[in-house]
């Protein structure tokens, strides 16, 4: 392509709506603009990156034995009724009525389509295991879209779906994926980790996200380096302390109340009690599924709530409004404790042999010192509650965690029967009897894949591409486009390199040559190779690695075996 005649708008300046590195460097390199509010379009040097990642998600799930179709973004409310979504699903689901006056929402995800395909056609176990997917558009109306295509409201998804007779045949399924989707983000160039994902309210055994690591990532992520244990934040699990000496009562010392006006807060009571947060006792109340229950926790910790609800199996918590907690525990917010609260207690681990603590009084103004459980208040539930942060260890294997930032770029999930149970997706197996087929989903968002690596691979010039995903290989910035041989080499090599497969952008416009480098480092395209007027008199050009700045002069008749030695290098 010459850049003369390539539709490539890029901007000088930092656009000012743009919180992100990769929106910032999207929007300057002429890859998306804005059409609303989380809608995006793709121009052309975008839409390249994005068909490179398609290409390889494409030959990857096909290796993998799955098959692609392609179903509607337009979805009956029948078919959502019967799922019980219709009801569940929220205002992220776009509602609207055709001319007839019939409801439609436009796909979120597609578990009903495929589901409702999949049992209209598959009647025997000789035609299961299925695993069918698709490159489609999805639309969640997000209450606040931002970060450009990392968090919008449309956006293209490969998901697929497997159907299988037994969990047998859906973990296999489910491995077959787990192993495509590693050898899709390898080959993007990314450095990602697949890590244990909490199932929440969809159940099923087993779910694992896939994370780009980039300081800009919006969740936390958990690894060790000893054992390979990785986990999102919400999941990451702390082992039951097993070295806690049990509490001797010779050693509680008389539990008293301390008038603390005003002292609400872990550390303001820190600060008037002289007393370490290790000391404290924090007491949440919260409203599981309608249910008040108090959550126990050291002061210096933080309750993971998502802990919480997958201990309690509700399906609704949320933290008690004023009422609630003055009804359980007679006192307002900040002097909450265990001490004759009246709903069910359970304590975080942090608190095994935890003694003589200090915690609200229950009573407006008052906290209680040296309040000891068994004694003062009952505790016969402890579990794993809290929020995992550094310094703590691996469950599997007690080394040192560490904590680093990820960007979700695919989730893989055990769906078990939650769809083909409700959507009557039944097969007759080998002995006639009817069953139910048992489903994974599989998704990886692409827009989002394209961003993560920009988020992972910048500097302060622009993108740096990694080969695989790059809209082009190589950019071929002639300094001065006047001088003939300069032009008559540029076009030869143009030529070359298109005939030998590689994806050129030749930067052919009548610019300065700061204009043009400065253009070439913004779209951040692996290879540049430059001729300049000089230079190419002594048939001589230079070629540029961008993300390593190594700079080769090399000889012209040289330069198109180098470039295809170069590709293959950065390909791996
Ligand atoms: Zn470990």
């Amino acid at each position: 392509m010459r850049y003369s005649e390539m539709f490539l708008p890029t901007i000088r300046e930092l656009p000012s709506d743009a919180e992100v590195v990769s929106h910032q460097l999207m929007l300057r390199a002429g890859m998306i603009r804005r059409l609303a509010n989380g809608i995006y379009s793709y121009l052309p040097f975008g839409y390249r990156a994005i068909r490179k990642v398609e290409q390889i998600v494409r030959e990857e799930m096909n290796k993998a034995g799955a098959q692609e179709l392609f179903m509607p973004m337009v979805q009956p409310a029948e078919l959502w009724q019967e799922s019980g979504r219709w009801q569940l699903y929220g205002k992220e689901l776009l509602r609207f009525k055709d001319r007839g006056e019939r409801e439609f929402c436009l796909g979120p995800t597609h578990e009903e389509v495929i589901t409702d395909i999949v049992r209209n056609e598959v009647k025997s176990y000789r035609h299961l295991p299925r695993n069918l997917y698709q490159i489609q558009m999805k639309f969640r109306d997000e209450v606040r879209p931002r970060f450009g295509v990392m968090r919008c409201r449309e956006f293209a998804m490969k998901d697929a779906y497997s159907f299988d007779a037994d969990y047998a045949g859906l973990d296999m399924s489910y491995q077959k994926m787990h192993k495509a989707y590693c050898n899709i983000f390898s080959r993007c160039g990314l450095e990602y980790r697949a890590v244990e994902a909490d199932t929440g309210s969809i159940g099923g055994s087993s779910s694992h996200e896939f994370m780009v690591m980039a300081q800009t990532g919006e969740s936390e992520v958990v690894y060790c380096p000893q054992c390979q244990y990785a986990a999102n934040m919400e999941k990451a699990e702390i082992a039951k302390p097993q070295d806690v000496a049990p509490l001797n009562a010779n050693k509680f010392l008389p539990m008293e109340e301390i008038y603390t006006p005003n002292v609400r807060t872990i550390e303001e009571v820190c600060n008037f009690l002289q007393v370490s947060a290790k000391d404290v006792v924090k007491t949440l109340i919260m409203v599981a599924d309608g249910n008040p229950v108090a959550i126990l926790i050291r002061g210096d910790e933080d309750v993971n709530e998502i802990k919480v609800k997958n201990y309690l199996q509700c399906a609704e918590i949320e933290l008690a409004d004023e009422t609630t907690i003055m009804s359980v525990a007679g006192s307002p917010r900040g002097f909450v404790g265990a001490v004759g609260i009246k709903c069910r207690v359970i304590a975080d681990y942090s608190l095994l042999g935890a003694g003589n603590v200090v915690m609200g009084a229950n009573k407006e103004d008052y906290h209680s010192k040296n309040a000891n459980p068994g004694r003062d208040y009952d505790v016969k539930e402890f579990a794993d509650l809290r929020v995992m942060h550094d310094g703590d260890v691996c469950p599997r294997c007690g080394s040192l965690i560490r904590i680093v930032r990820g960007i979700e770029v695919g989730h893989i999930f055990k769906l078990g029967t939650k769809y083909s149970e409700k959507l009557r997706a039944v097969f007759l197996d080998a002995e006639g009897k009817e069953r139910v087929m048992i489903m994974g989903c599989y998704g990886i968002g692409i827009g989002r894949t394209v961003a993560s690596s920009i988020e992972q691979n910048h500097d302060e010039s622009g993108i740096i591409w990694p080969m695989a995903i790059a809209p082009f290989d190589v950019i071929i910035t002639t300094v001065n486009i006047n001088d003939e041989l300069s032009h008559s080499r540029s076009q030869q090599l143009y030529d070359e390199l298109s005939a030998a497969g590689v994806d050129v952008l030749w930067d052919d416009r009548n610019e300065r040559a700061g204009v043009k480098f400065n253009d070439a480092d913004l779209l951040g395209i692996p290879l540049r190779i430059t001729i300049g007027p000089k230079k190419i008199s002594e048939n001589i050009v230079e070629i540029k690695e961008r993300k390593s700045g190594a700079v080769t002069e090399i000889g012209f008749s040289e330069i198109c075996s180098k470039v295809l030695e170069v590709k293959r290098k950065l390909l791996g």
